[in-house]
Order: structure tokens, then C-alpha cells, then sequence
């Protein structure tokens, strides 16, 4: 026997049971969850319902089908209440609880009632064994018989109910939700007329199987047709949200890059910032440490950027920058990292160094970056640098510790002088505290009237005769005792505290010269030291009249010295400064002649009334050939240039002697006098004024030398 029947009864099962899955899937996530598993509980219920169907159609007996009937029964009592609950789902206007719950109770009296009755709830007795023939031969067992009154109650609610989902429907269709709504249109269409003939079935007009649960199926069918769409647009939906997501973390990233540049490079040279530098020396040292070589770090300062830029503007300083930027590249190696960590300078990591050897190969190439001059618009800057250097592991082990060693190196390369390159030694450390002290130390000395000046002659080398004395600055200080200008002058032009000692030491200088000249020494003159912070000072002429007024001393009286160094500096801005004092009325003269290597050119220019010549030139004068060589040319050159020459350090009768023959006018030196206190200076310049043939105050004879 063919049984096609039972095998869409079968098929239905399959199409329910996947149904109910969906809707089961559908409901996590699902804006609807209440429709979704109560939907999912009809598929089931009518699943139930068409198996046992299947059972009892296909029933070998009677007592079968019967028990079959019975549980095809109770699916489907239960899909009433169901299709209740779904329905009420999607309805706007939410119906009270309580009646579904009355529903339910209704459902489940009608199910007690289905498996204690002798027939099921919906035959009172039942008709003789009904056989129903398909015309390809298949043959179903129908059950017939008188309908009870509870089948007729259960009958005319799962009525009620249904109209209440086309009412619902309705409704879902006014909310434009069109397809879902006609498919149920559809499916409640086709479950009335089976409901009908199921009726007719059952009362006897025809006998046919019952075919109430097929048109649920194409309901649960459309419905999963439906979900398979929707989950196609929400795969769709998540496929194009996650693109979003994508290019919302590439937009992210390259912010981040954005960000990163701007906190981590430097705008003018391109080159990693200070942050930049602190990321890559942490990483470095790490792979330094592990693979047990060397690193070192490198501070590297511009001297006197400040005076390019203001001389020749901002560009101009910006552009060195960038050159000298250009040159260190072209000096290191690709693993080792250039950084721009200062305003005047940059910060070099030198990675993978194998032996001290290499720091030294590394130095000697820094050491020729300012072999040639940097051109810029036509002007050429020689450049000078201080470097300071660190080495990991030698010196420290933390970036910290290397970076404050490196600092402490770079501070020593400053003080020392220019183009120094200074390696980190542990014994800087107690040094630059003890310039902390005596900074400090420094700048109560003015008001704790520390400082005195003491005196030395310059003698005229034909007459004996004192024509001026230098004052030379000292410092008593209670606890460093005497301390000599040679250690705190520098000290005082990097704090700027020497405008304040320079304008006392110019005061004192003109009182005390003003003293001498009214004790009878009318025709002496007084020489000041003048640094390079002085000269740069606004004040300056202003300091240097008020002190000749308020002592009413001439400005030819005072005589500024400048050093050598000082002037060749920054040549061009000092030349107007030095005709301005020249102006004033002032002796100007080049102190340390000799030491700077000033082009004859540039002399010619500069408005001085004579030369110091250098001690050490002197003192070399009867040792070496080459120094008496330069004291005889730079005598000729201060004559053909009609200046006065004053030779400093003539310590011995044999220097004065051949300093006086090759023409030198005026001698300074122990010779002649120490350093004196102002009263022995008094004293000094109240002694006859001999000739120097027979010199006045040899070696050792000074009274009260400082
Ligand atoms: P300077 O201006 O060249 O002064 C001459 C220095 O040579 C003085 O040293 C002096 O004591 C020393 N001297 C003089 N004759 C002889 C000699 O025969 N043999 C030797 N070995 N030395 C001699 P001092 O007083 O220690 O001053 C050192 C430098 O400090 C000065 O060199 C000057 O550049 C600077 N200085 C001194 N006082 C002042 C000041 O008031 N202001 C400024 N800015 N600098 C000052
Ligand atoms: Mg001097
Ligand atoms: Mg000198």
C-alpha cells in the first residue's frame, strides 16, 4: 500500500520542527522574542498534532488509531491557547493576561476530558470503522461519530481566537508589515476551510482525513522562508556594520598615527621629540641589555644659537638646526636614533656598540661635524658644539640614570669651553653640586660686601712711571676662603649675576680711582675688566657714565678691556658696541692679545686704544723662538697700527729687558707689582717713580701682594 498521505504527514512534521527552530533562533536577539517562542511552541504543538494524525490514519487497529486520535487531540486543544498567545504578541493593543490564562485552564479541562472519555473529547460513540481510499490506492482508517459538546465549545473558541489573529493581522497590515500579514491571511484561509471539512469529517457528511494541520504548515513554512530572509539582511546588515567597524579602527589607527606624530616628532626637523626619544631609548636599552652591548647617549648642544638668532632672525637659526640635523644623519648608523630633545640642540642613541673602541670611532666622527662651515643665504657660521655623552652599562643602567649622566657630561662640556665633547665621569656629580654651592654662594656675595678689588700697576717702560692700575676683582668668602676670578667670573656670566658684580666692580673703580687722583695722582687711569655679558647689556653706558659722574672722572680715565675671545665672538654686533663706548669718551683696549686669532682686517676696524699682550706669550719669550717671534710682531703691528701695547705677566728683569728692546711702552706683571690691596696700591703710588732700568718693585718686595 502506497502512502502518500503519511508521508506529507511526515514531510509536514520536518517543515514544523524546523520552523520551530527558527523561531526559536529568531527569538535571542529578536525584537519580538514573545511572538518568536510562541511561535515556536505552535510549530511544535501542530508538529504533535500531525504526527499523531500520521499514527491514527496509518493505524493497524482500531485501538490504535484511537489512541493516536487521542493525543492528535491534545495538540490540538493546546494550539488554541497558542495561537492565542502569539497572536496577542503582535497585537498593539495588549489583551489582559487573565484571559489567555482562562484559555489555557478552558485547553486544559478539554484535555483531561480528551484522555478520560472512552472516544476522546470528540465523539460521544463512534461510527463503524470508516476506511478511506485515495484514487492512488492508499488507504486511511477515519474515525466518525457524534460530536460532543466540548468539541463544539473547543470548536467555536479556536473560531473566536481566530478571528481575533485576522483582527490582529488587520492591524499588522495598517502597520504596512504587508507580506507577513498576507502570508498569515493566506495560512488562516486555508486552515478555516480544512477546520471546515474537518468538521464535516467528523460529523459524518464526508469522510476524509483530517487536513486542519497542513495549512499551519505553509504558515510555519512562509515563516521560515521569512526568517531565512531576515537573516539574510541581518547577515547583510552585520556584514556592512562590521566594514563600518573596520574602517571606523583603520580611521582610529591613522588618528592614532596623527596623534602619535604630533606627540612624539619634532615639527622643524622631522625628527623624534624628547617623547620620541624616551620610547626609543627604553626599547633600545632593552635589547641592548639582552644582547650584552654597549649604548650610549649623546646630548649634543649648538653653542651660541642664541646669538644667530638674534642677529639673523629665526629662519636663519631654524634652517642651522635643520642642516646640523642633516649632518648628524649622515653621521650614524640606521639603527641608532637622532632626536630633537632641546631647543639648541639634539639627543643621539648609539646602539650596539661592541667595545669601548667603537665609542671612540663614534666620537671621532661627531668630532668633524663642524669641520667646514654651514652655509646659509651666502653667510657661513662656523659652528662650536658641547657634547655630552653616557654609556650604558658602563655609567648607568635606567634611561633615567643615563639621560641625567649624559646632562651632567653635557654641563661639564659647556663649562669647559667650546667644541667640547665631554664623557660622563662620576666625579662631575660632586662637581656641579659644588658650583650648585657656590652659585648660591654668589649671589648673597654683593650684599654680604664679599667682593674687594685689588690692584695692579701697568709701568711706563721708559719712565718708571705708573700710567694706569688694572682692577682685578676678589672674593672673600668665609668658608671657600680667597677665591680666585678665574673660577667665579664664568660662573657668574652663565647666571647673568655679572651685570650686577661688573657694574659694582666699575663703581668701585672710579671711586677708588677718583680717591687717587684727588691724593695727587692726576694723570691715572683705571682699567676694567668688561665680559661678554656686559657688553651685550643695554645698560652698559648708562652704568659707565653714572659711575664717571657721581666721581667726576673723565671718561678717558677709565679704560675697558675686553678679552680676545670675547670679540671675535660675534665680530659684527661688538664693533658697533665698541664705537658706541668709544663714543662715550672711553679707553678701550684687547685683553690677552694673541689667544684668539682676530684677522688683521678685522683689527684695523675695531676703535682700541692698545693690546694686552698674553702672559703666556711672555712668559714663553725666553724659552721658545716662536714666542718671542709673536710678542716682536704683535709689538710691531700695535706701532704700525699707532697703539699703545701693554705686556702682562713680565715676572722676571729678563723679560722686561728684551720686552723694552723690541719696543714694548708699558709692563704689567709681578715684576713690578702684585695684585695689591688698595691701601698698598696707595702706598705703591706714593713711592718715587724711578726708572724701569732700575725697577721699582722686584719679585717678592710688594707690599701686601693679593
Ligand atoms: P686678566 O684681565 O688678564 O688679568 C690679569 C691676570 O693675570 C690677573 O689674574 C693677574 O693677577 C695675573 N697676573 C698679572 N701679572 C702676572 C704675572 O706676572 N704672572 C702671572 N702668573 N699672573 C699675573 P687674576 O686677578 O686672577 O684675574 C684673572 C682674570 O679674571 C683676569 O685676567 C680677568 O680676565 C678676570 N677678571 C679679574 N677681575 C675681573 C673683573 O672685575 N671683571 C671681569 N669681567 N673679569 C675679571
Ligand atoms: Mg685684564
Ligand atoms: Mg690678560
Amino acid at each position: 500500500m502506497s502512502s502518500l498521505l503519511t508521508s506529507a504527514y511526515l514531510i509536514s512534521v520536518g517543515i514544523l520542527l524546523m520552523a520551530a527552530a527558527h523561531a526559536a533562533i529568531l527569538a535571542h536577539g529578536s525584537g519580538h522574542p514573545r511572538t518568536n517562542w510562541s511561535f515556536a511552541a505552535l510549530c511544535l504543538g501542530f508538529a504533535g498534532f500531525q504526527l499523531f494524525n500520521a499514527m491514527q490514519y496509518s493505524a493497524p487497529d482500531l485501538p490504535r488509531a484511537l489512541a493516536a486520535h487521542r493525543w492528535a487531540n491534545f495538540f490540538s486543544i493546546l494550539v488554541v491557547p497558542l495561537i492565542a498567545f502569539a497572536a496577542a504578541s503582535l497585537d498593539a493593543k495588549k489583551r489582559p493576561l487573565r484571559l489567555f490564562a482562562g484559555l489555557l485552564g478552558l485547553a486544559c479541562l478539554a484535555i483531561a476530558y480528551n484522555f478520560m472519555s472512552p472516544f476522546g473529547y470528540r465523539f460521544y460513540s463512534l461510527a463503524p470503522d470508516q476506511v478511506f481510499t485515495f484514487p492512488w490506492g492508499e488507504s486511511l482508517r477515519v474515525l466518525q461519530g457524534q460530536p460532543t459538546l466540548v468539541y463544539r465549545l473547543v470548536r467555536l473558541t479556536s473560531l473566536c481566537v481566530m478571528v481575533y489573529t485576522m483582527n490582529v493581522t488587520l492591524s499588522l497590515m495598517r502597520m504596512k508589515e504587508r507580506l507577513s500579514s498576507m502570508i498569515i491571511w493566506i495560512g488562516l484561509a486555508i486552515m478555516g476551510i480544512t477546520l471546515a471539512l474537518g468538521s464535516m469529517s467528523d460529523s459524518g457528511v464526508i469522510a476524509m482525513p483530517y487536513l486542519g494541520g497542513f495549512g499551519f504548515v505553509f504558515l510555519a513554512g512562509a515563516f521560515s522562508l521569512l526568517v531565512r530572509k531576515e537573516m539574510l539582511a541581518h547577515a547583510q546588515q552585520e556584514q556592512r556594520i562590521t566594514r563600518a567597524l573596520a574602517e571606523a579602527m583603520q580611521e582610529r589607527h591613522r588618528a592614532n598615527e596623527r596623534a602619535d606624530k604630533i606627540l612624539h616628532q619634532d615639527a622643524l626637523t622631522g625628527l623624534p621629540n624628547r617623547a620620541g626619544f624616551c620610547i626609543r631609548l627604553e626599547n633600545l636599552l632593552g635589547l641592548n641589555r639582552r644582547l650584552g652591548t654597549k649604548l650610549a647617549v649623546v646630548l649634543f648642544d649648538i653653542n651660541h644659537l642664541g646669538a644667530i638668532k638674534g642677529t639673523h632672525g629665526l629662519t636663519t637659526s631654524d634652517e642651522v638646526l635643520r642642516r646640523v640635523s642633516q649632518r648628524l644623519c649622515a653621521r650614524i648608523r640606521d639603527s641608532d636614533v637622532l632626536a630633537r630633545t632641546r631647543s639648541d640642540g639634539f639627543a643621539l642613541i648609539a646602539s650596539h656598540i661592541r667595545t669601548d673602541a667603537g665609542i671612540g670611532v663614534f666620537c671621532e666622527k661627531l668630532s668633524s661635524l663642524f669641520a667646514d662651515p654651514v652655509e646659509i643665504d651666502g653667510l657661513h657660521f662656523q659652528l662650536t658644539a658641547s657634547t655630552g655623552m653616557a654609556i650604558f652599562p658602563n655609567d648607568a643602567m635606567t634611561a633615567g640614570e643615563l639621560l641625567a649622566a649624559a646632562e651632567l657630561a653635557l654641563h661639564e662640556a659647556k663649562h669647559t669651553g667650546t667644541n667640547q665633547l665631554r664623557a660622563f665621569d662620576p666625579s662631575m656629580k660632586e662637581k656641579l653640586q659644588q658650583r650648585i654651592n657656590l652659585e648660591s654662594a654668589l649671589r648673597e656675595a654683593i650684599g654680604r660686601q664679599q667682593f674687594f678689588l685689588c690692584y695692579q700697576p701697568q709701568v711706563c717702560a721708559t719712565s718708571g712711571r705708573t700710567l694706569a692700575v688694572e682692577a682685578l676683582i676678589r672674593w672673600q668668602h668665609p668658608e671657600y676662603g680667597l677665591v680666585s676670578p678665574l673660577d667665579f667670573i664664568p660662573l657668574a656670566e652663565s647666571t647673568g649675576l655679572i651685570i650686577q658684580i661688573g657694574a659694582w666692580v666699575i663703581e668701585t673703580a672710579c671711586s677708588q680711582l677718583a680717591a687717587w687722583q684727588q691724593a695727587g695722582h692726576g694723570s691715572l687711569r683705571m682699567a676694567v675688566n668688561l665680559s661678554a655679558a656686559q657688553l651685550l647689556d643695554p645698560q652698559l653706558e648708562d652704568t659707565l657714565l653714572g659711575a664717571l659722574a657721581r666721581n667726576g672722572l673723565a671718561a678717558s680715565d677709565l679704560e675697558l678691556e675686553i678679552t680676545e675671545s670675547v670679540l671675535i665672538q660675534d665680530p659684527e654686533h661688538t664693533v658697533d658696541r665698541l664705537v658706541a663706548l668709544r663714543n662715550l669718551g672711553l679707553r678701550l683696549s684687547i685683553d690677552d692679545f694673541g689667544t684668539g686669532y682676530s684677522s688683521l682686517s678685522y683689527l684695523r676696524v675695531l676703535p682700541v686704544q692698545a693690546f694686552k699682550l698674553d702672559r703666556t706669550f711672555v712668559d714663553g719669550m725666553d724659552k721658545d723662538t716662536t714666542s718671542l717671534e709673536i710678542c716682536a710682531s704683535t709689538i710691531r703691528l700695535a706701532e704700525s697700527l699707532k697703539l699703545d701695547i701693554v705686556a702682562e705677566g713680565v715676572e722676571t728683569e729678563a723679560q722686561a729687558r728684551q720686552l723694552r728692546e723690541l719696543g714694548c711702552p708699558i709692563f704689567q706683571g709681578y715684576f713690578f707689582s702684585r695684585p695689591l690691596s688698595a691701601d698698598a696700591a696707595g702706598r705703591y703710588l706714593q713711592r718715587p717713580q724711578s726708572s724701569p732700568h732700575a725697577p721699582i718693585m722686584p719679585l717678592g718686595q710688594a707690599p701686601t701682594a693679593l
